[in-house]
């Protein structure tokens, strides 16, 4: 059964580490041979610009990281297409994957809009404002004090608005999700789960899910073990626990899945890494009916990423 993968961090820690080659190297999880062997249709990779980077190289480090997206993940591998339209989506082949350039966090772009607007033509279809802490857009989870979207963050909601391109809410403070609600017209949430299942801060309140499901926005889930349970309690099966919630809050529609492979250690057993995302969807089938496992690992996201 098809997927498609609302987050990834390879694009980063091929950055950090250049003799990381895509399509076979043990140290991603998201490696080309096992996105293949998963069945992963759709992949988004974020760029992803690390905390101990000087604010005056972020930006470099967002443009090196887009030309690995295109030097060393698209052009060596032609079964590896680029996504950036609905037709390019529907004109994947039987054995290709589609790659989706992301931003996660404005840090990179710092006050100026000339960089946000230069990284949307370099082709990033999603734009997350905030990692963990502030920047010059918004604060992010695990800042103190946290407050709203600032004058700038409006700008860049208004850019994107234009430009109809997603905002990813995924790592924002709450103060600023609601103001974004005001005003984005196309919010989700690329990797995070239910705040009711498991009181994380970067989890979301039934509030959040049902203005997001209101607004037409997803939920992607993420296999990050400190949002889904207690770490060392965390399993497949916690996975369940936030669909269903999901669900009751009548988001059936409106779940899709953002592992965060590459993003965090150590991985959560029984799915390490991307090639064993069929005993994912094994264990989904054995709860859910067949027609629901394939809108929430495929047709939700699918539909949600070119919709107007
Ligand atoms: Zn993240």
């Amino acid at each position: 059964m098809k997927i498609v993968d609302g987050h990834c961090d390879v694009l980063v820690k091929m950055f950090l580490d250049p003799s990381i080659e895509f399509q076979y190297s043990q140290q991603l999880q998201a490696n080309l041979n096992r996105l293949l062997a998963g069945d992963v249709k759709v992949q988004l990779f974020a760029i992803y610009v690390p905390e101990k980077i000087h604010p005056e190289l972020k930006f470099n480090a967002a443009l090196q990281m887009v030309d690995i997206f295109y030097e060393k993940i698209v052009k060596p591998h032609p079964q590896v297409k680029v996504i950036q339209s609905s037709d390019d989506l529907q004109g994947l082949q039987e054995n290709e994957i589609g790659a989706v350039l992301t931003l996660e966090g404005c840090d990179a772009i710092y006050n100026d809009e000339v960089k946000l607007k230069s990284l949307l033509r370099l082709g990033v279809q999603s734009v997350g404002l905030t990692w963990n802490y502030g920047n010059f857009v918004a604060d992010g989870v695990l800042e103190e004090n946290a407050g709203g979207l600032s004058r700038f963050g409006k700008k860049v909601i208004e850019i994107l608005n234009e430009r109809n391109i997603l905002c990813d809410v995924s790592h924002i403070a709450e103060k600023g999700f609601w103001d974004v609600m005001d005003i984005a017209k196309r919010p989700f949430a690329s990797h995070s789960n239910c705040l009711h299942y498991c009181s994380h801060p970067r989890n979301l309140t039934d509030d959040q899910i049902r203005a997001l499901i209101k607004k037409d926005g997803l939920i992607g889930l993420t296999f990050v073990r400190e949002f889904l349970n207690e770490p060392h309690r965390a399993s497949i099966n916690d996975v369940l626990k936030h669909i269903d919630h999901i669900c009751s809050l009548g988001g059936e529609d409106h779940i899709g899945l953002g592992s965060d492979f590459d993003g965090t250690e150590p991985p959560l057993r029984g799915l390490e890494h991307a090639g064993e995302y069929q005993y994912l969807i094994d264990t989904l089938l054995q709860h859910f009916p067949h027609d629901v496992v394939e809108k929430i690992t495929y047709y939700n996201f699918k539909n949600m990423l070119f919709s107007r």
